[in-house]
């Protein structure tokens, strides 16, 4: 099959290229051919953590002293857009939530302290990281959650429960959102905590059976008088809300990124298929009206990729994103909604099928418009900044 890609962007140094060229060998040599067995199982194994670990790939934006690279959101758009040509979102997903998603609240405010013993391991891909935000009752209102810390000398006690939460099930560091001053209006009194996986007290109370993503693991989790050190507290208490507020940033635009990778992906196989697929005495491509349609398609995940390049400038260079990273969110994984069913029309019955790639990546894809910032939320988000 003929790659489909798009331009490189010029703002990409030699090393990001690189990088690409890495991950896509990776993606095509080592997960490709045991994603399917990753998705029958519900997870990934560990030994992959490991491997991406070894490459370098899980620390990209986590200090070197503490085992990363230092790198840009230049990096996690790279990785993020690569690992999602596999066309399987779970194995995507697991992996960003760890790089990029939860322990980067330890690289962005932890202590030395707790960098040293958190950060080494989680680049070398031996523990993995969960972030654990969404509860039954706050999904999208992140203000209104009810887990509970409250301060018990030199410890902190744990309760409540969360749900949806990446890696959840076989995670080994948690980044845990909850409210410490009950008193405090809304946002104000929220702090975040990191809970290692065997600390009593804390369980799974669950595995989730998703739509899509099936590869990777998802959980509710359960803390029942949870007791976690005083220097498990990340940051300073009462700030947990603006610290998830601020890592959102980056999550958004992987989200991003994660969706053109995807689009770039459904084009290729889609161009692929009406290619060699005859109907009325000709490939499916020569109809004028699926070659246009794949062209439109194309024209939209292209300027959804500039845009998510735009935003990671953005950031790298310190300008205020919110608006354009939000208004990046809602567009990037919105247009991938427009883009999978599209394709998957013009693989006919095919592509309605279980097993068939395309079928896969619109059920991965549903996802993208509801985590991380609802498209609704996204768009109110940009219109207050209006
Ligand atoms: C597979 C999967 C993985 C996930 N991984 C994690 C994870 O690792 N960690 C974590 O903390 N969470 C995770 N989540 C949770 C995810 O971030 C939430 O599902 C999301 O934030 C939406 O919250 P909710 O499901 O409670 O929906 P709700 O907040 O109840 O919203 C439901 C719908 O209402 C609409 N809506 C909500 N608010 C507004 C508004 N203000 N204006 C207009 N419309 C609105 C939107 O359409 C939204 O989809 C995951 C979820 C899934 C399904």
């Amino acid at each position: 099959m003929n790659e489909f890609d798009f331009n490189e962007p010029d703002l990409l140094d030699q090393d990001l290229r690189m990088i690409r060229a890495q991950v896509r060998r990776f993606v095509n040599e080592v997960i490709i051919p045991q994603a399917d067995a990753w998705e029958q199982a519900g997870e990934i194994s560990r030994d992959l953590f490991r491997e991406l670990g070894r490459l370098g790939l899980l620390g990209m934006r986590h200090p070197v002293a503490y085992g990363g690279s230092d790198l840009g959101a230049m990096a996690s758009v790279v990785l993020g857009e690569e690992l999602s040509r596999c066309s399987y979102g779970g194995i995507a997903s697991s992996i960003l939530v760890h790089s990029d998603m939860s322990v980067r609240h330890i690289a962005d405010r932890g202590t030395h302290e707790q960098k040293i013993r958190y950060l080494p391991a989680a680049c070398a891909g031996e523990k993995i990281g969960a972030i654990c935000v969404t509860e039954p009752h706050a999904g999208s209102d992140v203000a209104g959650l009810k887990t509970r810390a409250v301060h018990d000398g030199d410890w902190w006690v744990i309760n409540g429960s969360k749900t949806f939460i990446t890696n959840g099930v076989y995670g080994d560091i948690y980044i845990v959102a909850a409210r410490t001053d009950p008193e405090a209006r809304g946002s104000r009194g929220l702090s975040l905590f990191i809970v290692e996986k065997g600390t009593p007290g804390f369980s799974v109370a669950r595995k989730l059976e998703k739509h899509g993503w099936r590869a990777s693991d998802t959980a509710e989790l359960f803390f029942d008088d949870v007791r976690v050190p005083a220097d498990s507290l990340l940051g300073e208490e009462g700030k947990g809300f603006y610290y998830i507020m601020s890592t959102f940033q980056n999550e958004r635009l992987v989200a991003g990124a994660m969706s053109v990778g995807q689009c770039a992906k459904a084009i290729e196989l889609t161009v692929d298929y009406v290619k060699s697929r005859q109907a009325f005495g000709k490939s499916l491509w020569e109809q004028p009206v699926v070659r246009n349609k794949i062209a439109w398609l194309a024209a939209k995940s292209a300027a959804a990729r500039s845009f998510v390049y735009q935003c990671a400038q953005m950031i790298d260079e310190g300008k205020d994103n919110v608006r354009e990273v939000s208004m990046l969110k809602a567009y990037a994984c919105e247009t991938l909604q427009e883009v999978v069913h599209g394709c998957l029309q013009l693989h006919g019955g095919t592509g309605y099928i279980i097993g068939t790639p395309i079928e896969r990546m619109a059920r991965d894809a549903r996802i993208l418009t509801i985590g991380g910032g609802a498209t609704e939320v996204m768009l109110e988000e940009v219109a207050k900044r209006m």
